[in-house]
């Protein structure tokens, strides 16, 4: 028997330093800088305040713990980083602290797997040592979750591939000192065959922002997700990863990780919800007692711990298959947790937030903040509506027709084999019933 629910001791150790290191020093930082600042590597917070934090992680040996020793982690595997992230999750300063964020954490898994030596010298190395950011670039404006619709185009022109094309929502590439970017290199196969992915260093001519994008609630005009056109973008041959026609195999390889990574700290942020709702159903009296005494509180509470604890099973469950079998074998379990993230979040935060009624639909509360997380986690990495098609295709290759024309749980036929095979006994019951 394996079935274990427990946590290594020295782990634990590890984990109980995390969270007190969490709580006591990163996020007070969430409440003086504005979030983008995670990513503006010219803002001086950076080497005031987070490198000597990220010192102590690194002393700890909880620094990058998502990669291998080869470069520069522990390797943990996905379980343990599962538990860490879901304290990290609590903070957005804190994946940063940690070197875990997103997207970074899979990009320097793309380079790690797929850049030259001296790609990785000029941007892995300085990338894991938390020195530089970069970006994702591969949806575009008229469409993210069908790839059957792009047309950024790279054709290659002696030694060198020229990209042309628009792509949307790239995270962070205003800060960005690379973006890894998809392109279609050859348009007469399909586009999961004929789709590439470029590294593109933003210093190159051509990279034209159109506009930086923000989340609802963000200036217009303001945010870090570009829309961005590619305008005779030119990079050596040596620049497309992993060969021509490569783009989705690493796609794969980057968009499981950080499915699942977005998960485990969804994690944190609805076990900080409803800490939240349940400090205040024990705090606030109406009509003669507390709220945490009546039937409909009551039930906020125990549908967020459920639906939390749930969640929190699968998605370390997930970490689990992944860690045994290795990620492009988890899709199922991957696209599950993914369907389930946006969900969970939208119901904890919603029922913490409409328990502190006023105040928890203010400004003077992180909850609404929060809530907005739940539509973005609904989108971002791809829709719900794909992921349950991804669930659903799995789970329906292991069925097959029914070789006839009633289904094989139909009654009458099953009912007659029963009765033939219990004949003898039947009978017996019978005779016993006419005395
Ligand atoms: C915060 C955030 C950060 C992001 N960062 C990046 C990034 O760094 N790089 C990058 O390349 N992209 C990024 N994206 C883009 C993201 O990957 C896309 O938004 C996503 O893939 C969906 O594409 P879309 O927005 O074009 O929506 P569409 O493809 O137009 O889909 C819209 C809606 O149509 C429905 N739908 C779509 N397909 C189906 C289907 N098969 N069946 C049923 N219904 C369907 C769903 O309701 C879906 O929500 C980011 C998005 C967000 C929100």
């Amino acid at each position: 028997m394996s079935w274990d629910f427990q946590t290594e001791p020295e782990f634990q150790e590890k984990l109980d330093w995390l969270t007190d290191f969490v709580q006591r020093e990163v996020e007070p930082i969430d409440l003086a800088f504005p979030h983008e600042v995670v990513y503006d590597k010219r803002h001086p917070m950076h080497d005031e305040l987070i490198a000597p934090l990220q010192e102590q992680v690194k002393a700890q040996g909880l620094w990058a713990c998502h990669l291998g020793p080869d470069l520069g982690g522990l390797g943990y595997g996905q379980v343990k980083l599962a538990l860490m992230n879901e304290v990290l999750g609590r903070s957005s300063f804190a994946p940063l602290t940690f070197g875990c964020q997103a997207p970074d954490s899979g990009n320097a898994e793309i380079l790690a797997h797929y850049g030259t030596d001296a790609q990785k010298e000029r941007f892995l190395q300085p990338l894991l040592d938390g020195k530089i950011v970069s970006c994702f670039s591969m949806t575009e404006p008229q469409g993210g979750a069908d790839p059957g619709v792009f047309t950024c185009r790279a054709e290659r022109d002696g030694d060198e591939w020229v990209i042309n094309g628009e792509t949307w929502f790239s995270s962070n590439l205003k800060y960005a000192a690379f973006a890894i970017v998809m392109a279609v290199t050859d348009p007469d196969v399909p586009i999961y065959q004929g789709a590439s992915m470029f590294l593109v260093p933003t210093d190159t001519p051509g990279i034209n922002i159109v506009r930086d994008v923000g989340i609802g609630g963000e200036p217009m005009g303001s945010g870090s997700h570009a829309y961005v056109r590619y305008e005779n973008v030119r990079v050596p041959a040596d620049h497309v990863l992993g060969g021509p026609g490569q783009a989705f195999v690493i796609a794969q390889t980057r968009l499981g990780g950080g499915r699942i990574h977005h998960a485990m700290r969804t994690i944190g942020m609805c076990q900080r919800a409803i800490d939240m709702m349940c400090e205040r159903a024990l705090s606030r009296f109406t009509q003669g007692s507390v709220l945490a005494s009546k039937g409909a509180v009551q039930e906020y509470v125990a549908d967020s711990w459920i639906e939390l604890h749930q969640f929190r099973l699968m998605v370390l469950h997930a970490a689990w298959v992944i860690d045994q079998v290795g990620g492009h074998k988890a899709r199922k379990e991957i696209a599950a947790v993914k369907v389930m993230t946006a969900k969970v979040l939208k119901d904890i935060v919603f029922r913490a937030m409409h328990l502190h009624g006023s105040l928890g639909v203010s400004n003077e509360m992180p909850l609404i903040g929060m809530w907005t997380m739940a539509p973005v986690m609904g989108i971002a990495d791809g829709p719900t509506e794909v992921h349950k098609i991804t669930v659903a295709r799995q789970v329906l290759k292991q069925y097959s027709p029914a070789p006839g024309l009633f289904p094989t749980a139909h009654l009458p036929e099953r009912v007659a084999e029963a009765k033939a095979k219990y004949a003898h006994l039947m009978d017996h019951q019978f005779a016993n019933d006419l005395l």
